[in-house]
């Protein structure tokens, strides 16, 4: 959540700030500011997209410094004066901050008693007071230093990016919970949230960590801990093209992603999954496997969709390689007092691989002496260099704010995992993970057959558009799928809508359904056909109006249906794989004919970084 960028080098800062911005406007989108440094420091800011922003700037504001930011609010209301960037009361000092500034409200009480006036509602603001603060009592101390002395006060998350007209060779930049990285380019140099706004100008980047804080100047970077001891980074090359990060001609990057999804599951699959020799080799878990196999309990711990294929996994896990699983709520097991034995194995599942309470859990994991392993898409990502292993999603950057390829990501490599812990415990007979194996290869080409017919999807989001609540069903494998339904529809049309297990809505849900009532069952699961066919009929008894995804083979439901899609046959561990696509095409249609906005849908954004 919240986008910041920075540019200090030849170009024109603006252009390339701005430019940032919307790269990274998934990431927020409630305000935009920007401020550059000329002679003095120049700051405009308004509430609304980066075209709003956009429109306020002219090309007389230049420099060849300056830093950006795209808010996803926490502290007070999305307006002109609480956007971002925000100043010091002598007008010399701006800054941008994704995060939390917990103590916010005793940091102002004791700037105030100190003459300090405060202008916003936003934690962030005491931020530039308590820096100035330092800098009025210090007056011989740099700016880096200042900030470093002052951020020992500051408890909560922070991405700061600061800039001083008084200092107008550099920028700071400091981390604690929310992610940033350097571009590092040639007479010029970036800091950003995330890669998507670096990739244009350069292809190194180096990954700021937890309390470090950076010197950023033209041709220079350097990089200092809490300590102020200066260390020798690593520098990464991106791997980001960008073609991945535009929209490629689609009219929303959700529908280019939900599109991508036959190359993105091979990509996953690439390398790992051999069915000639029937095997899944992983790279990213070999050196863990042994802990793998001998693990009595794997708990998964994850948040939003990422939860829903943590759900997935459980399913899998014991299904298939007979290890008991508990998913927890990343947001909940890390304030538990969460019961970890020994040899107990942690997977964190998140697509930014920066999700503050996911990566507060695997830290509250470690901390209490589990293995944690995850499952990531963006690579290099916080969580992915401090997990102990894990298997990467090779997904691309996904930016559409609702999660589609990602989760068929995430479902791709928990069943990978599930598959090859099976085979290496020898509690899965061969012949069965060579059916399992070979179904996966297909599932790419599977996935495509489905996409070839969206226009069928289309047709039944044009019939409910309108209704004002939707039930999703499913059993077994489905019932993960069903929630992750429920959630593509309200995040994206803003429709209620539930996902259950079929045989639950006995105990409650049931009475919601009349005749107006859209419930989208999704029979892919064929051990537990048979009963899904009797909750249908229990829909039906009381006029719900059935609209069922299931296998081309299954008449039954088919019969039963007032509207039906189905989907290529395949074993039930690999259902959600084909059964998601219509859901998510479902969601995306519905949204588009309401008008909403389908990339950046009201109140949410993507990479919650903040807790
Ligand atoms: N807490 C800050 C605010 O509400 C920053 C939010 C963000 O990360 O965008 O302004």
């Amino acid at each position: 959540m919240c986008g910041i960028i920075g540019y200090i080098g030849n170009k024109q800062a603006r252009d390339v700030v701005l430019k940032g911005l919307k790269r990274m406007e998934y990431r927020g989108y409630d305000s935009a500011g920007i401020a550059l440094l000329n002679g003095g420091l120049h700051v405009t800011k308004c509430k609304g997209k980066v075209k709003a922003l956009e429109s306020l700037i002219d090309s007389k504001d230049e420099g060849f410094v300056g830093i950006g930011h795209t808010r996803w609010a926490t502290h007070g209301e999305p307006n002109d004066v609480n956007s971002h960037p925000h100043t010091s009361n002598s007008g010399k000092i701006a800054l941008v901050h994704n995060g939390i500034i917990e103590n916010f409200n005793s940091l102002k009480q004791k700037l105030e008693s100190e003459g300090y006036s405060f202008y916003s509602d936003t934690d962030t603001e005491v931020a530039v007071k308590l820096f100035e603060s330092v800098l009025d009592k210090n007056p011989e101390l740099s700016l880096e230093k200042a900030v470093q002395l002052a951020l020992g006060q500051i408890n909560g998350a922070y991405g700061f990016a600061i800039v001083h007209a008084d200092f107008p060779d550099r920028i700071i930049v400091s981390r604690k919970g929310s992610p940033l990285l350097i571009g590092v380019g040639d007479g010029e140099m970036l800091i950003a949230s995330d890669a998507s706004a670096v990739a244009e100008y350069t292809d190194k980047v180096v990954y700021l960590d937890e309390g470090e804080l950076a010197v950023i100047q033209k041709d220079s970077y350097q990089v200092l801990d809490s300590n102020d001891v200066e260390l020798t980074k690593e520098v990464h090359e991106l791997a980001v093209s960008l073609e991945e990060i535009e929209k490629g001609g689609f009219p929303h990057f959700m529908l280019k992603e939900i599109f991508e999804q036959p190359k993105t599951i091979s990509d996953s699959l690439r390398g790992r999954l051999n069915p000639d020799l029937g095997t899944i080799t992983l790279g990213g878990l070999s050196n863990v496997m042994d802990k793998l196999v001998n693990t009595k309990r794997i708990i998964i711990a994850a948040c939003g969709t990422s939860w829903h294929s943590a759900l997935f996994g459980e399913y899998l896990f014991e299904w298939l390689a007979k290890i008991s699983v508990e998913v927890e709520y990343a947001s909940e097991f890390r304030y538990r007092d969460p019961l970890i034995n020994e040899g107990d194995v942690v997977f964190v599942i998140s697509q930014s691989g920066e999700t503050a309470d996911t990566l507060a859990a695997l830290r509250k994991a470690k901390e209490k002496g589990a293995s944690v392993y995850g499952i990531v898409n963006v690579v290099g990502s916080s969580i992915a260099r401090e997990t102990d292993a894990g298997v990467y999603l090779h997904a691309g950057p996904e930016i559409g704010v609702a999660s589609t390829k990602a989760f068929t990501g995430q479902v791709t490599v928990l069943t990978l995992i599930a598959v090859s812990l099976a085979i290496h415990k020898g509690v899965i007979e061969k012949a069965e993970s060579d059916r399992i194996i070979n179904a996966l290869a297909r599932i790419p080409s599977q996935v495509q057959s489905i996409l070839d017919r969206s226009e069928q999807i289309k047709n039944i989001a044009d019939l409910f558009t309108y209704a004002p609540n939707f039930l999703y069903l499913g059993r077994s494998f489905s019932f993960p799928v069903a929630l992750e339904g429920a959630l593509k529809l309200k995040e994206i049309s803003y429709i209620h809508a539930e996902g259950y297990p079929a045989a639950e809505m006995k105990h409650g849900p049931i009475a919601l359904i009349d005749d107006m009532m859209p419930v989208v069952v999704i029979a892919a699961t064929k051990h537990t056909n048979d009963k899904m066919v009797s909750n249908i009929e229990e829909v039906k008894a009381r006029k719900g109006r059935i609209i069922s995804i299931t296998s081309e083979k299954n008449q039954e439901v088919k019969e039963l249906s007032e509207f039906n899609f189905t989907i290529p046959d395949t074993e039930d561990v690999l259902s959600p794989l084909l059964s998601v696509i219509p859901l998510q095409l479902l969601s995306y249609y519905v949204a588009v004919n309401r008008g909403a906005n389908v990339d950046q849908p009201r109140n949410l954004a993507k990479s919650v970084t903040v807790e």
